[in-house]
């Protein structure tokens, strides 16, 4: 299994990394976790677009999802033939959420989106995408929230999304190759409950779950620090443990 971190940057883009969006490539599937903002640039990059399987959007704040108005505008609009909707799956209302931020009633194609995007809600389970096996489960975060486990061939994926503390993380995670966890929060502070995860905390879940390493993601650099996220984990956990950078792969 192959991670391109495409964009990292917690809430809002920073001036070096779009917002979440993840490529995870196995078995010849090229599946994008998340597209948040900014992210569409960074993509191109490392992959044509158009050749993307499927997209997974984990719950539906704009710094995970928005760029899902760019890539729609790229898949109609490209010059040569007309793709096949891309199965596109969320939380419940993800359809309505991605029309009604493209706003795009005036065009003159279907205002649904549905010519450019196959949309599938989200439930807690398991299901196949091409030749990964997917696991979601909903986390603790505001709004309807899915963590992630992607595995193939034997290797596996857990990504928390966005969350505070839960048990559905421990399921995820357990005996994962990578655990992409993020860490908006520091310890010491009044963080509010339910929202996020600390360096500590990601840490201490990396050690539970007993993941073989740790990656830290989701960092909201003005209100935070990454070399306190960082020594925060890798006091909770000795294992192979770093801040995650746009561009950065991973095979595993
Ligand atoms: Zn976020
Ligand atoms: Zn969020």
């Amino acid at each position: 299994m192959k991670l391109t971190v495409i964009g990292c940057a917690g809430s809002f883009p920073a001036p070096d990394t779009p917002c979440s969006a993840y490529l995870v490539e196995a078995g010849g599937y090229r599946l994008l976790i998340d597209f948040g903002t900014g992210s569409l640039g960074e993509l191109q990059r490392h992959l044509d677009p158009h050749l993307l399987d499927a997209i997974v959007i984990t719950h539906l704040h704009p710094d995970h999802f928005f760029d899902t108005c760019g890539y729609a505008v790229m898949r109609r609009y490209s010059p040569g033939e007309q793709q096949d909707p891309i199965p596109l799956y969320g939380p419940v209302g993800v359809s309505d959420r991605i029309v009604a931020a493209y706003g795009g009633q005036g065009e003159l194609c279907n205002p649904s989106l549905r010519d450019v995007y196959d949309f599938r809600e989200l439930h807690s389970g398991s299901f196949e995408l091409g030749p990964l096996t997917i696991t979601v489960e909903q986390v603790a975060h505001p709004v309807e929230t899915y963590g992630m486990r992607v595995e193939h061939a034997g290797s596996s994926l857990a990504y928390s999304s966005d969350t505070g503390p839960c048990e559905a993380l421990e399921t995820l995670a357990a005996h994962c190759d990578v655990l992409l966890a993020e860490a908006s929060y520091l310890e010491g502070r009044e963080n509010p409950k339910d929202v996020h995860l600390t360096g500590k905390e990601a840490g201490d879940y990396a050690t539970k779950t007993g993941a073989a390493r740790l990656l830290l993601t989701h960092l909201v650099e003005p209100w935070g620090s990454k070399s306190a996220t960082l020594a925060e984990a890798r006091a909770a956990y000795t294992g192979p443990v770093e801040l995650v950078e746009p561009g950065q792969v991973y095979e595993f």
